[in-house]
Order: C-alpha cells, then structure tokens, then sequence
C-alpha cells in the first residue's frame, strides 16, 4: 500500500491517506490486485501501479522464457513454444535483461570483495561479421563469479576491412568498455586486488589508474578466434583458467554466441541484456 499519493503529495506521518477502492482481477496470473484511492485528490492506484513489472502482459512466462534465454534458447523456438509473439519475446528479452542487470549488480555487492578476479574482451558481431563487437568480462578466480560485463563496438580487422567500408566508419569503444567496467569492478573487490589478464598491451594503463594499489599480472597465451578453436586451450595449464571456462560457458549457453551459428545477433543492446540474463543465471545456479 502506498504511503504518500503521487499525485497531489499528500503525506501523514503514520497511517495513510489512501482508502481500499475494491479489486481488479489480472488474467496474466489469475489474482485479484487492491485498488486504493487517495482521500485528498480521489487519485486512484494499486499494488501493481509501483511493481517492476506494471503493465506487463504474460508475466507467466517471464519465467520459462528466463530458463531459455539461459540455457541456448533462441528467441524464435522461444516464441513459438511459448505461444508468445516474437515482438512479445523481443521486448521481454529486454525487460528481462533490466532486471537481471540489476540484481546481477546487486547479488555481487553483496558478495564479500574478490581477491583475485581475471579479464578479457571476448569477440562477436552484430549483423554482419564485418561489424564486430567486443564483450569485456571479468570473473572471480576460482569460483568464476561473474562480476562484470561491457558490450562494445570494434571496428573489421584482416580481410574483412575492404568489406566492412560499406558500413562506415566503426569507432573502437573497447577502452571505454573497460572504464566502465572498471569502475563497477572498484566496489567489489579488495585494495589489494590480483588482477590477472593476457598481454594486452591497452590493458596495463587502465588497470594502474582504476586499481593503483592491486597486483596485475599479465599472460601470454594463443587467443580464441571468432571461427577458431575457442576459449578453452589445450594446455597443460591455463592460468586464465577461469575467465576462459567463464567464456565458453557463454558460447554454449547463449544462443547468439554460439560458434557457427545461424542465431546472430542484431543490436548490441539486445545482447548485452541477453548477457545479463545468462550472468545472473550462472551466478545464481553454476558458480
Ligand atoms: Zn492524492
């Protein structure tokens, strides 16, 4: 029940001015929602009228479409299996990636701080292959947490740059991508942090001015090609262990970034929310 109406402000220090107003039955989840009305201005709302979810039709399946977004489900076999439009699917792959972000966020500050975390930046595209995309991600060693993650745009590189001229100029948001992250990643891990990472030679600038007091170490190691042999390498011993197991669980469980795949992604906004969905998952159930 609301303690102050939104309409004309009327507040009381105890009780409420809001009296009950009857009842309105919601179809999506068969059950019955108070209704209230404020005394002072008859400005009328209800339990739903300041839920995440207000207005949103088919809640039932938030559920089941969660499940499948996590677990290499695409947005169309989605649909159809749900009996839900693709629209419906599309906007609520969004929707659903608000919420996972934000409890994913939530979920890791209330975590105890990460002593040691790995990073990389993980290659997609949106579209076209001649339009890549960069994912920034860092977990937690060992027990490969998710702690962040970053969409950003890169430009072609090798024998699709000629290609990629049709497309215009595409600016390189990976350093951005990195700020960002890092600056998520400030709370959530120890002064004294182990930061570990392959030999880029970007990474070592940032790093310092984010965390100035951590340790960082820096690998050499073969990197995963988009066509290539993956994330995980055949080592003896990858001291990257748990970023790249981290990788290519999101190359199995989400749909898009599965190698040679049909599913593309089309927005980069589109799969940072599906990124989200996944990473609150695996936070929540894998770890
Ligand atoms: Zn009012």
């Amino acid at each position: 029940m609301p303690r102050n109406c939104p309409h004309c402000d009327s507040k009381k220090i105890s009780g409420s001015y809001f009296v009950r107003f009857g009842f309105f039955f919601r179809s999506s989840d068969s059950r019955y929602i108070q209704r209230y009305r404020c005394v002072s201005c008859r400005f009328t709302c209800s339990n739903a009228t300041f839920n995440a979810w207000f207005r949103q039709k088919k809640r039932q399946k938030n559920h089941a479409l969660r499940m499948r977004l996590a677990g290499a489900g695409s947005l169309r076999r989605a649909a159809k299996d749900l009996h839900l439009n693709r629209k419906t699917v599309a906007r609520k792959l969004a929707a659903l990636g608000f919420e996972a972000a934000f409890h994913l966020k939530k979920g890791n500050l209330e975590k105890p701080k990460a002593r040691v975390i790995e990073f990389d930046d993980l290659e997609t595209f949106e579209h076209t292959k001649c339009k890549p995309l960069s994912i920034t991600l860092a977990v937690e060693s060992k027990t490969r947490r998710i702690l962040g993650i970053e969409v950003s745009t890169i430009a072609a590189k090798g024998l699709l740059v000629e290609k990629a001229k049709k497309y215009g100029r595409r600016p390189d948001g990976r350093s951005k991508a990195r700020a960002r992250l890092f600056r998520d990643l400030q709370e959530m891990v120890v002064e004294d942090v182990l930061i570990k990472s392959d030999s880029n030679p970007h990474y070592r600038k940032d790093v310092l001015k984010y965390f100035p007091k951590a340790k960082y170490r820096q690998y050499e190691g073969k990197r995963g090609s988009l066509g290539g042999q993956g994330e995980l390498k055949k080592t003896k011993f990858d001291p990257l262990f748990s970023l790249n197991h981290t990788c290519a669980m999101f190359r199995a469980n989400v749909n898009r970034l599965i190698r040679k795949t049909w599913c593309t992604t089309k927005r980069a906004d589109r799969l940072y929310a599906h990124l989200m969905i996944y990473a609150h998952y695996h936070n929540q159930n894998l770890g």
